[in-house]
């Protein structure tokens, strides 16, 4: 059903959101979901273009959720802008913004985490941050619960966070159709992030040290190079030559349990964390199932 015309809803209440919801479901309108932590660009647009063209509305959550910050990380000086977010979301046919205050979303004695007890999101970014994946099940179940959308899409820039989010939503049986979307990158490389606002002029070109990590990686395998340490070693040399770099890790894990491999083959993750100065920056690629 077409939505040109209607005004976009910003809603701050999850009343309000439920009381549209239900409203659409009665008209049998289908909603997609894309949660976003706000300081929107193409790559978050992406996600919003894929839920238009997939569900008849669509929800977009702008919320820096602070169960998923740990102290001392970048929870208060995390960028903001909500009139600029909006000025995007219209662009790209966003049905209904959810901006909530922390107060609406925790109350101050909320007690209650969905998290997974596996190793799965105690690998790759949860070594260094050990909370976080449990404050995203959280955000995000109670989005779910909130929403209720048929589908909900996230990017596979943060690779790790859509398996995790797989998983929950497969042990939890959700009902919610889980999209990935492809990694949105600027014109010389680097993936497009909120957090790429922190960097200096010279920062923002050592940054690019991570993209050219992940084509060197990418023809290494299509060059056949199929031992993981050797890539991943390979990666790392690069990114350690650039002084202002400080590499977190460089590794291949399998696509779904997050497990470290010694192969790589289609469904691995080659994924990487790298500080650039006080900016700790993620990227990554997945062997692709046409590599030989
Ligand atoms: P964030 O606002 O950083 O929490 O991101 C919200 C959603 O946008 C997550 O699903 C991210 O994976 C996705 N996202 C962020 N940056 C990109 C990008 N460069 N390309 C594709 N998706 C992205």
């Amino acid at each position: 059903m077409e939505n040109e015309t209607a005004p976009m809803i910003i809603a701050t209440t999850i009343a309000q959101v439920r009381t549209q919801v239900d409203a659409w479901k009665k008209e049998g309108l289908t909603v997609g979901l894309v949660p976003t932590m706000g300081y929107l660009h193409e790559g978050h647009a992406s996600l919003v273009d894929r839920a238009v063209s997939q569900c008849d509305r669509v929800v977009v959550s702008v919320f820096v959720n602070p169960t998923q910050f740990a102290p001392g990380e970048d929870l208060e000086s995390y960028p903001r802008d909500f009139d600029r977010d909006c000025a995007l979301l219209r662009q790209h046919g966003c049905s209904l913004v959810f901006h909530p205050e922390v107060s609406e979303m925790y109350a101050d004695d909320a007690a209650t985490y969905v998290e997974i007890l596996s190793e799965m999101p105690r690998q790759l970014c949860g070594k260094t941050r050990p909370i976080h994946f449990r404050g995203v099940c959280t955000v995000v179940t109670k989005l779910f619960n909130i929403v209720t959308p048929d589908a909900a899409f996230f990017g596979q820039k943060d690779a790790q966070q859509l398996a995790v989010i797989r998983r929950m939503v497969r042990d939890l049986s959700f009902g919610i159709e889980i999209v990935g979307c492809p990694i949105v990158r600027e014109a010389d490389g680097l993936a497009k992030s909120s957090r790429n606002t922190y960097l200096s002029p010279e920062e923002r070109r050592s940054a690019l040290v991570l993209s050219r990590a992940v084509a060197l990686g990418q023809r290494l395998v299509a060059q056949g190079e199929r031992s993981a340490a050797r890539v991943t070693a390979a990666m790392s040399q690069l990114i350690s030559a650039e002084p202002l770099a400080r590499i977190d890790y460089v590794s291949a894990v399998d696509g779904e349990s997050m497990l470290p491999v010694e192969q790589l083959a289609p469904g691995v993750l080659v994924a990487m964390a790298v500080y650039i100065g006080k900016t700790r920056l993620i990227d990554n690629f997945m062997v692709e199932e046409s590599a030989p």
